[in-house]
């Protein structure tokens, strides 16, 4: 009989471990950290609960980065970074998780309290155990089995509990990429477990740009007998919508690593203008979600689209202002061949016996921040795809599977 390996031993530890991660959800769920703009009080409770319970298991003093934020008691919301040493210190394995949580919406469509876990077989159903607290356990269990076993990674390991992600992350993520980026190099290889498939198979790399245009037409309103009297805002805003249909051929670029693999440009929402049908509308408000391909500049796209609009005022005799409801230029894609995909794809098949993929998304998580700033970033997690719905859950079999997902990262980083 061979020794088993590190990860043989460090894997069946946390498979072991299971109950003790199950307790942690549920303690972190009776924390509900919700962001002041959803009427809570922000993340220091359950971070100075979580500050207690990995001292408590022997993790080293955490550095903190805390957000100044005059909207929560204490003024503060709490950003933790616990680091591990590895044996070489050139670069660090990084998971990043947040520590807050959206409201629970409508209580009625819950089958329970949603801040007490219950467990429905191989589910915990409560508001917080799959967004993001499967990453946050999966990732202190991975970390823990290091400790508990006194092994050195080859590189540094750090983990960072961050807040303010459902809200912006004005002061959380992008607060320390702003304030602190030099925590974070080029050479690093960041895991951001937020997000994924119920496989396993998506490692997100990608992200397209996101805008929200609302575009108000303003014509001159009259009885529908005498159009001439007028000027019709609603044909004018219909033509508007069908020239923009030009723009799938003007920003056609192809890649399959998104899906769909091509840029869009929908038309949907329509404002209801008049009440009757013998009144020519003076005033039509419609709006566009525009997801576009990370290789175009956005405002290139607004440049054609504005182009459109004056045209439509030529033709009709109407003004035509756009607003830029949303504005997000997508953030570099992180390469396909970037070292977290391939350690990630090589972990991710050794414990899931799966062939998980690089991936591009139609837009925006949290490690934008990090490929603006060239730091490569990887979304990946094993889940079902509940959160923020009414009883989210997480299986807490992706909990032990993806905490040895991360203990290989840790080893082969
Ligand atoms: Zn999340």
């Amino acid at each position: 009989m061979t020794a088993p390996t590190d990860f043989e031993r460090l894997s069946s530890w946390i498979t072991d471990a299971a109950p003790e991660m199950i307790a942690m959800q549920r303690e972190l769920t009776s924390r509900p950290a919700l962001s002041p703009e959803s009427g809570g009080e922000g993340e220091a409770e359950k971070a100075r609960w979580l500050e207690e319970c990995l001292a408590g298991w022997d993790f080293p003093e955490p550095e903190r980065y805390p957000a100044p934020d005059p909207a929560v008691p204490g003024g503060e919301r709490p950003n933790l970074v616990y680091r591990l040493s590895g044996r070489e210190h050139d670069s660090t394995t990084w998971i990043l998780t947040h520590l807050d949580v959206v409201p629970p919406g409508e209580r009625e469509l819950w089958s329970g309290d949603p801040w007490v876990v219950r467990e429905d077989g191989d589910r915990l159903i409560g508001r917080g155990t799959e967004d993001n607290q499967q990453g946050l356990v999966s990732a202190v269990f991975a970390a823990r089995a290091l400790i508990e076993h006194g092994l050195t990674p080859p590189c540094d390991v750090a983990l960072a509990f961050v807040a303010d992600e459902e809200t912006g992350s004005e002061h959380g993520a992008g607060f320390l990429m702003r304030e602190q980026a030099d925590l974070f190099g080029p050479d690093d290889r960041l895991l951001i477990p937020d997000a994924g498939d119920d496989e396993g198979t998506m490692i997100e790399v990608a992200e397209k740009s996101i805008a929200w245009l609302t575009f108000t037409i303003r014509g001159r309103q009259t009885h529908a007998s005498t159009p001439d009297h007028g000027v019709n805002a609603h044909r004018a805003g219909a033509h508007l919508i069908v020239m923009l249909e030009g723009l799938h051929e003007e920003f056609d670029a192809h890649d399959e690593l998104f899906d769909p693999p091509t840029s869009t440009f929908e038309p949907t929402l329509k404002k209801a203008n008049v009440e009757n049908i013998n009144t020519i509308p003076g005033e039509d408000v419609s709006a566009f979600d525009c997801r576009v391909m990370p290789c175009y500049d956005l405002d290139d796209v607004f440049a054609s689209i504005e182009a459109s609009a004056r045209e439509i005022e030529r033709l009709f005799g109407v003004t035509v202002t756009i607003e830029k409801t949303q504005w997000q230029p997508a953030a570099p894609p992180t390469p396909a061949d970037a070292p977290i995909v391939g350690l990630l794809q090589q972990a991710i098949s050794t414990v899931y016996g799966v062939e998980a993929r690089p991936m591009g998304i139609g837009g925006g998580t949290v490690a934008a921040f990090f490929r603006a700033a060239g730091i490569p970033a990887a979304v990946w997690s094993r889940l079902d795809d509940t959160a923020h719905m009414p009883d989210e859950y997480c299986r807490v079999s992706n909990m032990v599977g993806d905490a040895r997902v991360m203990a290989h990262l840790f080893l082969e980083a």
